[in-house]
């Protein structure tokens, strides 16, 4: 039954944990193991050295040799099965293996445990697994161990620090190969990196991790998304709104947030006893705004745009550059509408997503997906809401998703307690895909608040909440274009578009007459001087990633045109200023 790609593959890094992990015991014998699985890159385990012993990178030359030994002695890898007696007898000495078999008693499944078996038949080899794995060590192939790092047991900041060893395994060099390539491409956009070069933001001890600052290029980057988004969606009756950032506790002990969620929040203590905290999320204070007026069925779809910043107290290891931040602004909105209008709003989401990703380049057929997320039909019980409007709502979102042509997968099982979604991943330039967008329908929260409008008969109905985002947060959407772009942002969205560069001071003149031209038609173009060589300046100018160059010479300043260098390109062309504006303009 395993025989797709796949799950060849992931047999191999299974396997490859395994033979990293025996490698190691060999080398610490009295080591003990935490969790050993395979992840999307490859594979990890983690492990307890003992007290006072380490393990770095600088032995991976070590364990990898021992790893090529056991890969060419070619172990036969065998499942046994245990009782929970003979388990917590074999593993007596281990508690993290003790817990593991307290936890797979606990769901009632069976204890196995892979062996590597040699020629004679002894088992050199034994962890408590559920595989699938490889049938022999010797079908491994390549590995290569990748980094060290410190992990909690169970992921607990409170329980044992282990020391945990990534690797990846590939069936031949080449898979290998492309993998290197793609992790140097990756480190190159690293947006941690191009954000500080190209001056986009950056963050200070002072003011504390994961709060980022943006510099005038990044907030003119931040305000361009905001601004695309605004102005697509005001097509379809989006209105603005504008919320306070904190709130007293009750908003989410309503919503239901509070118990979940209470300590991911930031508490906020004034001169009263009142409880505020910053708030996580927009929605319960747009249900008030909904709720501040009787609503008529005349008045729906009211549709509310926020973009606004959300602040969440995430623990500083899973901090991440602008990926994984403790303040994330939110491109937010909501609508109000009725069950029936679920279709036409659904659909007009779809065309701001489409008109969006499509000025980006990123609407192209296999750059994205989309999920639609409907109720587990084995499990109606779990979900939130009348049952009528889940059914009218799911079939709504698949009728969009057929009719507009979405790439779609109905995935069962993967809707949320309160309603059914539609979500899109896009795939960016090196194939990463980032679920960006979404829409989301909710039964719950308009209950919870007692939000009403009065129907065409006079009675009170509940209206349905559609969430919706475009980009997601601005920081993690930042993150994922500047990658995306490598930092050569297009034209419409770069900071700045123009560099010119005068040769000497004397030619200083017509530069700033032809600035004047390019602000005349809100472009966005500075002046270098003089004071470095003109070559300095033009390599300058492509290490900023400047979609254009414009060089002003003798030459220049007797024909009237520019001589124009593109960015990435090594040519230049010469042509006249309004056909330069014309190109900004595009
Ligand atoms: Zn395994
Ligand atoms: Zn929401």
């Amino acid at each position: 039954m395993c025989n797709n790609h796949d799950d060849l593959e992931l047999r191999r890094k299974h396997t490859a944990s395994h033979i990293m992990t025996y490698a190691v015991k060999m080398m610490h014998p009295d080591v003990k193991l935490g969790v050993g699985p395979w992840t999307d890159e490859g594979f990890y385990q983690d492990f307890d050295l003992g007290e006072g012993k380490s393990i770095s990178e600088k032995d991976f030359k070590k364990i990898q040799k021992k790893m090529r030994w056991i890969v060419n002695k070619n172990f036969k890898i065998v499942r046994q099965e245990f009782t929970e007696a003979e388990a917590r007898e074999i593993w007596k000495d281990d508690k993290y293996k003790l817990e593991l078999i307290d936890g797979i008693v606990e769901r009632g499944e069976q204890i196995s445990a892979y062996d590597f078996v040699d020629e004679e038949g002894r088992t050199v080899y034994r962890d408590i697994c559920a595989g699938p794995h490889l049938d022999s060590t010797g079908d491994l192939g390549i590995f290569k161990l990748t980094k060290v790092a410190a992990a909690y047991w169970r992921g607990d900041s409170d329980r044992e620090t282990l020391t945990r060893i990534y690797g990846v395994a590939f069936p031949n060099e080449e898979k290998l190969a492309e993998y290197e390539h793609f992790l140097a491409e990756a480190a190159k956009r690293d947006h941690r990196k191009l954000g500080q070069e190209l001056g986009l933001f950056t963050f200070s001890e002072k003011v504390g991790a994961g709060l980022p600052l943006f510099t005038p290029k990044g907030t003119f980057i931040r305000n361009k998304v905001e601004d695309t988004i605004m102005k697509i969606q005001s097509k379809y009756g989006f209105e603005r709104v504008n919320i306070p950032h904190i709130t007293k506790k009750d908003l989410y002990e309503t919503s239901g947030h509070w118990a979940k969620f209470k300590d991911d929040l930031f508490h906020v203590h004034g001169k009263g006893d009142t409880q505020f905290v910053m708030k996580p999320m927009n929605c319960p204070h747009h249900t008030q705004i909904y709720a501040s007026q009787m609503r008529s069925y005349r008045d729906l779809p009211i549709r509310y745009a926020e973009t606004t910043t959300c602040y969440r107290d995430e623990q500083p290891g899973e901090l991440l550059g602008l990926s994984r931040v403790r303040s994330l602004t939110q491109d937010d909105g909501h609508i109000f509408c009725t069950p029936d209008q679920v279709l036409e709003e659904s659909r007009n989401l779809v065309k701001v997503i489409r008109e969006f990703y499509t000025k980006l380049g990123m609407f192209n057929e296999g750059d994205f997906k989309v999920s639609l997320s409907v109720r587990d039909s084995a499990n109606l019980s779990k979900y939130l809401g009348a049952t009528e409007n889940w059914e009218k709502a799911e079939s709504f979102l698949e009728e969009v998703a057929k009719s507009e042509n979405l790439p779609y997968e109905r995935i069962e099982g993967e809707a949320a307690f309160y309603g059914p979604k539609l979500d899109f991943q896009f795939k960016d330039s090196l194939g990463r895909e980032w679920q960006l967008a979404t829409i989301q329908i909710d039964f719950v929260q308009p209950e919870r608040f007692g939000l009403e409008y009065i129907d065409n008969e006079g009675k009170r109905q509940t209206p349905v909440m559609i969430h919706r985002a475009i980009a997601g947060s601005l920081e993690r959407f930042m993150a994922v274009i500047i990658e995306h772009f490598a930092g050569a942002f297009p034209v419409w969205l770069a900071p700045v578009q123009a560099h010119i560069l005068p040769v000497t001071d004397a030619h200083l003149p017509r530069a700033e007459e032809v600035l004047a031209k390019i602000r005349g038609i809100s472009g966005r173009a500075e002046i270098i001087d003089a004071s470095d060589t003109l070559g300095k300046r033009l390599r300058n100018s492509q290490t900023g990633k400047i979609p254009f160059t414009i060089i002003i010479g003798d030459g220049e300043v007797k024909s009237g045109k520019l001589t124009i260098r593109k960015y990435g390109e090594k040519k230049d062309k010469q042509i006249s200023v309004e056909e330069f504006l014309g190109l900004l303009e595009e």
